[in-house]
């Protein structure tokens, strides 16, 4: 039986360590402040937004959202992020994804002073990363190395298999996992021979949002599987990407869902932002 990673426990670890960190800032009058910009009324984005202003209430983390309507104006978002580039009491910006399609994605990110893009979607912050100069980093793939540094698990010279290529988590991830030393492979809806590819797998990430996608039949015993997905069953359970029950059985470590990464991707925002905070004062 697998080893089970717990993104739950060591997202509250990460958590409370920050929260001794933001009492020792506000000392010195540093009040972190995280701004949420919420466009339309798409739900899995009203829970997401709801449990980031929660975790800045725990934290002390001083927090803004702005609920804009499903037919905001792109040139609304855009004088709204300029206020907010501007507001000595926000350091850290974040416009929650996906946008309606009548706004044009990626002006918006482009329109986030990289200082105070705590979601790491700036193209600048995205080169940086690139060249292993990353001074923040994206939260969900962020949170993978944590999780894979709690448990020990060496990722220098060994053979990674990133599911998923999206700008959010799938590039990101295996530009991180690249720049720890991994032989990365990345896999998408395109990828032909899936099961090949990731049978070569001793890291595989799956982030493709595809329920039952990872069998165990195409994994190889010991794997440690990351299971980044979040989906909802027939039964309206959350589930992953991954055959949990199977695969749990000849895999040598792996993330649940819930209680894997998800719980990590929140600890990282609120980290992003207390970097964001402290390094304006810097
Ligand atoms: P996305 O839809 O933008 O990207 C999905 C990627 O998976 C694409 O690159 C696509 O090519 C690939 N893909 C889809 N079907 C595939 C298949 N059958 N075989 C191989 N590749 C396939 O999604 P995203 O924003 O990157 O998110 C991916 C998943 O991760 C979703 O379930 C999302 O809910 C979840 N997610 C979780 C967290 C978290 O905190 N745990 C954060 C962000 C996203």
């Amino acid at each position: 039986m697998a080893r089970i990673l717990d993104g739950k426990i060591l997202s509250e670890k990460i958590k409370n360590n920050l929260q001794i960190e933001i009492k020792e800032l506000k000392k010195k009058n540093i009040f972190p402040g995280l701004a949420v910009v919420l466009v339309g009324d798409d739900p899995a984005s009203k829970i997401y937004v709801g449990s980031k202003e929660k975790a800045c209430r725990e934290l002390g983390i001083h927090s803004k959202v702005f609920r804009l309507g499903k037919d905001a104006a792109e040139k609304e978002i855009l004088e709204l992020l300029e206020s907010l580039n501007a507001d000595k009491e926000i350091h850290g910006i974040l416009v929650q994804l996906p946008l309606p399609k009548h706004i044009d994605e990626k002006k918006i990110i482009e329109a986030i002073d990289p200082k105070k893009d705590v979601d790491c979607f700036h193209p600048e912050n995205v080169g940086r990363l690139m060249v292993g100069n990353g001074q923040i980093f994206p939260c969900t793939p962020a949170g993978v190395m944590e999780i894979l540094k709690e448990y020990n698990i060496e990722i220098a010279g060994k053979d990674a298999v990133v599911v998923g290529k999206s700008n959010i988590v799938g590039k990101p991830m295996a530009a991180m996992l690249l720049n720890a030393g991994a032989t990365v492979t990345v896999c998408h809806s395109k990828t032909t021979n899936l099961k090949e590819k990731i049978l070569g797998a001793e890291i595989l990430v799956s982030a493709a949002g595809k329920p039952g996608l990872i069998t165990v039949d195409m994994v190889k015993p010991g794997v440690v599987v990351i299971d980044v997905g979040i989906n909802r069953n027939a039964e309206g359970r959350l589930t992953g990407d991954v055959d949990f029950e199977k695969v749990s059985r000849v895999a040598g470590a792996i993330t649940p869902v819930p209680g894997g990464v998800g719980p990590m991707t929140i600890a990282m925002l609120m980290k992003n932002t207390v970097v964001a905070a402290t390094r304006i004062y810097e």
